[in-house]
């Protein structure tokens, strides 16, 4: 048997630390052939550490097409807990296809003694959250979830974002910062006090690139307006880029069996 047909073909569905860490450490395996899917949210396309392609694949049944075509014997999810359509196309398009699926989640963070958090179900939710008398939010949000808090403009907004935005919301009190984590919970302290902030308005992304806002607003006593995550489909699911290694080798030796 020739080395072409050993390989393990993955595709991983990423834009998150957890899928670069992956492809990293299966490039330095040559039975695997990797590729990484972007959604293209940032402007800026980071080093994947394996073959990228980037952008919608056109629905679930595009999706199905770009397996089959590229003959892709396993998937690995590993898009951000909000990307909740994609993960449901990934899971719906491995039953169909046949293709093994594995979801690499990070665990979502607990509140610990001291945090006041605000859980709420979305941005609308989150926008009632801040009340009516003026506050100074930290929006740590994705671009497309600022033109919501246009509807509370009484209120002062720091917004940090990947990217600029373009164009830049109706907000007459904000100021932005453009910045990509991981942060450091000593530089968002001093951000969140240069800014006399009292409340943070974010998500729950899990994982600790993006965990020094909570800490800096438990230390600094500022409430947390939560949006809780989207519901996800069923999948097998681990947490770390070990395990999902671990799950990889298990279908790779199971295919390599069967001659794959
Ligand atoms: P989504 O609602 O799950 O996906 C919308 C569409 O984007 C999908 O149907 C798919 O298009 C395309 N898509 C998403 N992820 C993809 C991937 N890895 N490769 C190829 N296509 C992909 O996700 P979203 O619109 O990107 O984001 C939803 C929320 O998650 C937002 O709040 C966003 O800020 C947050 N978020 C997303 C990312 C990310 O990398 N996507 C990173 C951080 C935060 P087709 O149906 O055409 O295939």
């Amino acid at each position: 048997m020739g080395l072409e047909s050993t390989m393990i073909r993955i595709l991983i569905l990423g834009g998150t630390t957890e899928a670069r860490q992956l492809a990293k450490r299966l490039g330095s395996r040559p039975h695997f052939a990797v590729t990484v899917s972007l959604a293209g949210r940032t402007a800026d396309i980071i080093d994947q550490g394996a073959p990228t392609r980037v952008g919608g694949f056109g629905g679930a049944a595009g999706l199905a097409a770009y397996l089959r075509k590229e003959r892709i014997d396993a998937l690995v999810d590993a898009t951000h807990p909000y990307a909740a359509t994609i993960s449901r196309n990934a899971v719906d398009v491995a039953r169909a296809t046949g293709t093994p699926l594995l979801a690499l989640r990070r665990p979502a963070w607990t509140p610990v003694a001291g945090d006041h958090w605000i859980e709420v179900a979305d941005m609308d939710e989150a926008v009632g959250a801040l009340g009516e008398a003026p506050q100074r939010g930290f929006l740590a949000l994705g671009r497309q979830e600022i033109g919501v808090f246009e509807r509370a403009p009484q209120h002062f907004y720091l917004v940090r974002s990947v990217d600029p935005i373009a164009p830049p919301p109706a907000l007459p009190h904000a100021a932005y910062v453009v910045a990509r984590g991981p942060f450091e919970e000593a530089a968002d302290r001093a951000l969140m006090e240069a800014h006399a902030i009292n409340g943070v308005v974010c998500r729950n992304s899990g994982g600790a690139a993006a965990y020094g806002k909570i800490i800096a607003a438990r230390a600094l006593g500022v409430r947390v307006i939560m949006a809780k995550r989207p519901a996800l489909p069923d999948a097998e699911t681990v947490d770390t880029v070990a395990d999902a290694v671990a799950w990889l080798n298990h279908v790779g030796s199971r295919s390599i069996a069967r001659g794959v």
